[in-house]
């Protein structure tokens, strides 16, 4: 039906460090030579939880979208934008927030969870309980068909799917509906009617889900429909009317985790980071201080690899016969700790390598960043302005 697309977002957070790359940058890498995407800076949300401190958003801005094309996001295959510099964003979040049960947002699991744990940050406000709300229309303003999710980010696709049907059930029964489908089946032929007729009962009788994936490939096969009218078919087929808003699938992605130089979670706040762009000899510098197995006081004192954060590094970054040497050497006292770190210094050095030589055409001319992002909220703008047509149109908003 509507062309398949990826939209995903990040707040500005300032410069990147591994453990994003390895947690969500080399996902979009993949995900840009295999689906039409759109990747965009999430500035906007940014103020939900910092909205008293907005000096460093812009910043934040500039050096992530550095940090995403020095990672290899392609811009000449990927969208990148801004959120605020498609205002559509705004407007569809407001227009569903007319139509939002307030529980659906009290119930999503983050919203508690984030309160709790940003004791520190004044959360009782609009902007942050809406923000799931917000998210749901920087997905479905491109009526996008995939999302890359972690685990804890499924209830928000869940909600972006319920608000898409209730979308599309209250709006959906656009004027003269019933003659447009009787209009669009004459369109369709007398033969693929008829299966499609069959295919509606089936699913409408019977609930053969199989019977909506027949009917999808039946009417994109139909060159004599328009887009319209196959999605006007497609909503009478599943009793919802014309999908307006399109319910995307949530693209669960696999779970590739860099911990921090201490063994937890990698984060610039708990001081135990490596920045994507980080300069070799603080690297360096910070490989071999970092800390090891506890228990090996001495150079001969046998030590437990899966008691050391190194050992962690080591299974992202060396090959099995450097991962049997360290298991070995580090259980045997055979090698010592500098010894065995030096290969993660390397594995992390040459990841960088070309990500710092990209990055440099960007920080020597600002402006190529400015025209990559200024063009991808040209395209992500048009995109967005098309769904809003109908939304607007479908909510008695389109003023002639
Ligand atoms: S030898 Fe390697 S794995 Fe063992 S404690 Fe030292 S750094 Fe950690």
């Amino acid at each position: 039906m509507y062309p398949e697309r990826v939209v995903s977002g990040m707040r500005p957070t300032g410069a990147m460090h591994l453990g994003h790359y390895h947690g969500a940058l080399k996902n979009w890498i993949r995900m840009q030579s295999e689906h039409p995407c759109l990747f965009f800076v999430a500035d906007w949300h940014a103020l939900t939880t910092h909205y008293d401190d907005p000096s460093i958003i812009e910043t934040s801005t500039w050096d992530m979208v550095i940090d995403w094309l020095a990672a290899g996001v392609d811009p000449s295959k990927a969208t990148i934008f801004i959120q605020s510099r498609v205002p559509e964003h705004a407007e569809l979040h407001l227009l569903l927030s007319m139509a939002t049960p307030l529980g659906w947002l009290e119930r999503v699991p983050t919203y508690k969870d984030q309160q709790e744990k940003l004791a520190d940050r004044d959360l009782a406000t609009y902007g942050f309980l809406g923000y799931p709300l917000l998210q749901a229309a920087d997905v479905l303003i491109y009526r996008a068909s995939m999302v890359p999710v972690g685990e804890d980010q499924i209830p928000h696709i869940e909600m972006m799917r319920e608000l898409a049907r209730r979308f599309n059930h209250l709006y959906g029964k656009e004027k003269g509906f019933e003659e447009k489908i009787q209009e669009a089946l004459k369109k369709l032929g007398g033969k693929a009617a008829k299966s499609y007729n069959q295919l509606r009962a089936e699913y409408q009788e019977q609930g053969k889900h199989e019977a909506v994936a027949h009917a999808k490939t039946l009417l994109d096969q139909a060159q004599s429909l328009s887009l319209n009218d196959r999605e006007r078919l497609l909503g009478h087929l599943e009793g919802t009317g014309r999908v307006i808003l399109v319910e995307p699938q949530a693209k669960l992605t696999e779970a590739s985790r860099l911990p921090g130089l201490d063994g937890q979670k990698m984060s610039k706040s708990y001081g135990n980071a490596i920045a994507l762009r980080e300069d070799r000899e603080s690297v360096v510098k910070k490989i071999r201080t970092m800390p090891t197995d506890p228990a090996r006081v001495r150079r001969t004192d046998p030590g437990e690899p899966e008691k050391c954060p190194v050992w962690q590094l080591h299974k992202v970054y060396s090959d099995e016969p450097t991962k049997e040497w360290v298991l070995k050497g580090c259980r045997s006292a055979g090698i010592g700790c500098i010894e065995c770190k030096q290969p993660v210094v390397d594995g992390v050095l040459r990841e960088q390598e070309p990500m710092r030589e990209r990055a440099q055409q960007y920080l020597d001319n600002p402006a190529l960043v400015r025209d990559i992002v200024a063009d991808g909220c040209d395209k992500a703008r048009k995109l967005a302005q098309e769904t809003m047509v109908d939304v607007r149109s479908a909510m008695g908003l389109h003023y002639r």
